[in-house]
C-alpha cells in the first residue's frame, strides 16, 4: 500500500541531495562506548510494551548505556499528532518512528520503541532502514484475553462497547511477527523476569 505521505515524499525527495556530515555514526557511538541498536517492541494494546520498555531503559541507564525511548502514546501527542488511526495514518506513524529511531542510532543511542505496530509490512519497512543485526523485533506475546483482562486504560471495554472503532485485536487485525529476534511471554512472568530475558539477549549485542 502506498500512502499519500509516501507519494508526497517521493516528489520532494527527488530534488534533495544527501549532505554527508563530517562526524559519523561510528564516531558518535565510539565516545558512548556502545553499539547503537533499535529494540522494537510490538504487541497488542496492554500486552506490556510500555511497561517493559520503561523498565528496560531504566536498567540500561543503570548499566551506563545511552538510550532513548519512543513510546506510542507520547509520540502521538507531538511528532505524530496530525495522524489518526486509518491504515494509512498508522503506516505513516510507524514510518516516522522508524526514521526517528534510525536518527537516534545515528546519534549513537540505543533506541527502544513501544508501538502496537500491527502491520507486518510496516515493521519490515522499518527493519530495512537498519543494517542487519542492528534491529531487534521483540514480540510481546500476550494473548488477547489476558490483555483484555488487564485493560489498564479501559480501551478494550470501550472497543467492545462500540465506542472505539478499528481497535487492534477487536475489529482491526494484528499481524504477529514471523521472525522476531525475541519473543517475550508476559503471562506468567513478572516484569523483572521479562526484562532480565531482554537484557540477557541484548547485553552481548550492544558492547562497544
Ligand atoms: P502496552 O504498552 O502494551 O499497551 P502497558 O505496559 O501500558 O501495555 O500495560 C501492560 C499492563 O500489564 C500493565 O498494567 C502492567 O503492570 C501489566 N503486566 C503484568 N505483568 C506484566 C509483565 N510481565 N510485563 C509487562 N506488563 C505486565
Amino acid at each position: 500500500m502506498t500512502s499519500p505521505y509516501e507519494l508526497k515524499n517521493h516528489q520532494s525527495a527527488a530534488n534533495v541531495v544527501w549532505h554527508h556530515t563530517h562526524c559519523t555514526a561510528v564516531d558518535r557511538a565510539r565516545i558512548k562506548q556502545q553499539r547503537p541498536v533499535c529494540i522494537w517492541l510490538t504487541g497488542l494494546s496492554a500486552s506490556g510494551k510500555s511497561t517493559l520498555a520503561n523498565a528496560l531503559e531504566a536498567q540500561l541507564l543503570d548499566l551506563g548505556r545511552h538510550t532513548y525511548l519512543l513510546d506510542g502514546d507520547n509520540v502521538r501527542h507531538g511528532l505524530n499528532k496530525d495522524l489518526g488511526m486509518s491504515d494509512a495514518d498508522r503506516a505513516e506513524n510507524i514510518r516516522r518512528v522508524g526514521e526517528v529511531a534510525r536518527l537516534m542510532n545515528d546519534a549513537g543511542l540505543i533506541a527502544i520503541t513501544a508501538f502496537i505496530s500491527p502491520f507486518r509490512e510496516d515493521r519490515d519497512k522499518v527493519r530495512a532502514l537498519f543494517a542487519p543485526g542492528d534491529f531487534f523485533e521483540v514480540f510481546v506475546d500476550t494473548p488477547l484475553a489476558v490483555c483484555e483482562q488487564r485493560d489498564p486504560k479501559g480501551m478494550y471495554r470501550k472497543a467492545r462497547a462500540g465506542q472505539i472503532s478499528g481497535f487492534t485485536g477487536i475489529d482491526s487485525p494484528y499481524d504477529a511477527p514471523l521472525n522476531a529476534e525475541l519473543r517475550i511471554d508476559t503471562q506468567d512472568k513478572s516484569v523483572a523476569q521479562c526484562v532480565e530475558e531482554m537484557l540477557a539477549f541484548l547485553t552481548p549485542r550492544i558492547q562497544g
